[in-house]
């Protein structure tokens, strides 16, 4: 029997402390429990403003949502960040951005004072808030992606418009996306996925938590991994559930439109 090698991943968590609503933490939380099943070390860096960081020193890299304050702290820091990781990116680097950390790896983010933020410019796109007296998008979403169904949270007062050039992550099935009107939910470059989806998104749709490790141990350990199956009837039965009300609250919605308000 030959000495079984370990096997280590480093996913970096972009501002941990500062863009964390909805449950965003659970993603890191996903990442690491389907790599300790299968006998993977996940190593966690929390990386803050002002923190040295250089992308290309790990595997995954993870940021989560955050209201117009919270981007309005880290923007300065991400900006000066922003072309390690679009390099990073675009080699291959694995990486979710939720919500108001998706916004600000777009072109630009107009917030809800009409002052512009720049974005890293990861996705081709330009988000606008028109200000806290519009209707927020809030509510349960489920979409058609390449990944199978997917289920999630939404809650943005900001509309993102992709540039024609670029993928979306899925098609919106019930939910307003990035924008209420062109069906369009997140965005999509090479091994990167922006999204409004909380949740948290991955311990729900474990098909996307298996993608993101896929590619990281591909590009570390050579193409043709293949991840060890697991046991994930828990997570399957939470995915249809959140589903199942999803659809059903479309339905309310549909026959009585006076009682849900949006
Ligand atoms: N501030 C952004 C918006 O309201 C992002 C919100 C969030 O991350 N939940 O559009």
């Amino acid at each position: 029997m030959g000495t079984r090698q370990e096997v280590r991943l480093r996913l970096a968590h972009l501002y941990a402390d500062v863009m964390n609503v909805y449950g965003d933490q659970g993603n890191a939380s996903a990442l690491r429990y389907r790599c300790e099943a299968r006998g993977i070390t996940l190593e966690i860096a929390s990386i803050s403003i002002g923190e040295t960081f250089d992308p290309r020193d790990y595997d995954l890299l993870i940021v989560g949502g955050g209201e117009d304050r919270e981007q309005r702290r880290i923007a300065d820091d991400l900006t000066k960040r922003g072309g390690a990781i679009r390099s990073a990116i675009a080699a291959g680097l694995p990486a979710l951005a939720v919500c108001g950390g998706f916004q600000l790896f777009g072109n630009s983010y107009v917030g809800s004072d009409g002052k512009a933020l720049p974005g890293i410019g990861v996705f081709r796109m330009e988000t606008i808030h028109p200000g806290n007296k519009t209707k927020r998008s809030i509510g349960n979403v489920l979409l058609q992606t390449e990944f199978g169904e997917v289920v999630g949270f939404e809650n943005h007062g900001a509309s993102t418009w992709l540039d024609n050039r670029e993928e979306r992550f899925g098609t919106v099935v019930v939910g307003r996306g990035n924008n209420g009107e062109d069906g369009s939910e997140g965005a999509r470059v090479a091994n990167a996925i922006g999204t409004y989806l909380h949740g948290s998104l991955l311990p729900k749709n474990p098909s996307i938590t298996d993608f993101l490790l896929e590619r990281a141990l591909s590009r570390r350990f050579g193409e043709g991994v293949t991840l060890e199956p697991l046991d994930q009837h828990h997570e399957e039965s939470a995915r249809k559930e959140a589903s199942r009300i999803t659809r059903r609250r479309k339905g309310l919605r549909q026959h009585l439109p006076g009682l849900l308000r949006r």
